[in-house]
């Protein structure tokens, strides 16, 4: 049976970039897209902060962007899923969605992670149209308008603090009565005068018409229901990363991120290199998960090299 030199699993821009450095390395890459081609960026709409688009762009185009330029070098671009590894040999198999297995003396991951989302009809009914999970994303587009965010995590503290700065009122909705983010990112909310605290207090509905307009909260310990007037509603729950599938074969921190050694993207395993959102809970960024698929294909040429495979 052929061995792939090298397989990419996963098709957001930490996919994408690695199939670009990989196939201009002559490692012949084979990509498996996943479910949902492109990643988070398939539920974004404008894109205005990574370079190259001076006038922006929408994230379903970036993707397509990527993948002609990964396909011009002949990225083999496959719409499967892989939904089993086996790790435990000198070569890899994957076991895709239709039943096949394919062996690869490399492997780059590229799963990225999920928003969490609250689950409400509402949420999903405005998704992009004033519903968000990135406030580095979208922000701008709520500039001078109140907004909201859910979550009691660093990340909410952090999209709170960010959105505080272009929205006069960012109304920061916690659910229970302490914020489970760090100390200091708790004093940061805190100390903004922007920034206006709902303890013990959850989302109902979003309310609008097209686009948001209001959200209807409710106190989870009064009881009491109220309304505000709001544009943009930003949740930030939490992310999920997409590793279930390699869950007791690569270390992983407790939230399921895979651990990389050093700046590098190897993992424990020789020839599994890990990029994009799958192993960074911190930044999750276009650019930064692209930056990483670099390294990887960049770790990856040199691992195929040392073993006389390139
Ligand atoms: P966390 O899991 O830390 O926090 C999630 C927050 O969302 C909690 O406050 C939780 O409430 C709340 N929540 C969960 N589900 C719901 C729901 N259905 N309704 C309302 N609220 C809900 O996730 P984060 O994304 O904030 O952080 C993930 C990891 O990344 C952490 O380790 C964090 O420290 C790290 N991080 C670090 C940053 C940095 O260093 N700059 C920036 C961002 C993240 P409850 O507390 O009640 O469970």
């Amino acid at each position: 049976m052929d061995v792939k030199k090298c397989v990419i699993i996963g098709s957001g821009p930490a996919g994408y970039t690695a199939a670009i450095y990989a196939a201009r390395a002559n490692m012949d890459p084979v990509m498996y897209t996943g479910a949902e081609p492109g990643g988070q960026l398939m539920i974004t709409t404008e894109v205005e902060n990574y370079p190259g688009y001076p006038d922006g762009v929408q994230g379903p185009q970036m993707m397509e962007d990527f993948r002609k330029q990964a396909e011009r070098f002949e990225t083999e671009v496959n719409y499967n899923m892989v939904q089993g590894v086996d790790f435990s040999g000198d070569v890899h198999k994957l076991t895709l969605d239709n039943g096949e297995e394919v062996l690869a003396h490399s492997v780059i991951i590229a799963t990225g992670a999920s928003a969490k989302w609250l689950g409400l009809p509402s949420e999903k009914k405005f998704m992009n149209k004033g519903v968000s999970a990135c406030a580095v994303c979208d922000g701008f587009f709520f500039k001078g308008k109140e907004v909201a965010v859910v979550g009691g995590g660093d990340t909410a503290a952090e999209e709170a603090s960010y959105l505080s700065k272009l929205c006069p009122t960012v109304h920061l909705l916690v659910r229970r009565d302490e914020m489970r983010a760090s100390k200091i990112m708790q004093e940061r909310v805190l100390n903004s005068k922007a920034i206006k605290v709902h303890w013990n207090t959850e989302a109902q509905e979003i309310i609008g018409n097209g686009e948001v307009t209001g959200m209807k909260i409710v106190n989870n310990q009064t009881q009491e229901t109220s309304e505000i007037p709001i544009s943009g509603f930003f949740v930030a729950i939490g992310h999920t990363p997409n590793t279930g599938i390699f869950k007791d074969l690569l270390k992983m921190d407790e939230s399921g991120y895979i651990l990389t050694e050093g700046k590098s993207t190897l993992t424990n395993i020789p020839g599994v290199f890990a990029s994009g959102d799958a192993q960074d809970h911190v930044y999750r960024q276009a650019v930064t998960a692209a930056g990483t698929g670099c390294k990887a294909a960049l770790d990856a040429e040199r691992y195929l090299v040392s073993k006389g495979i390139l």
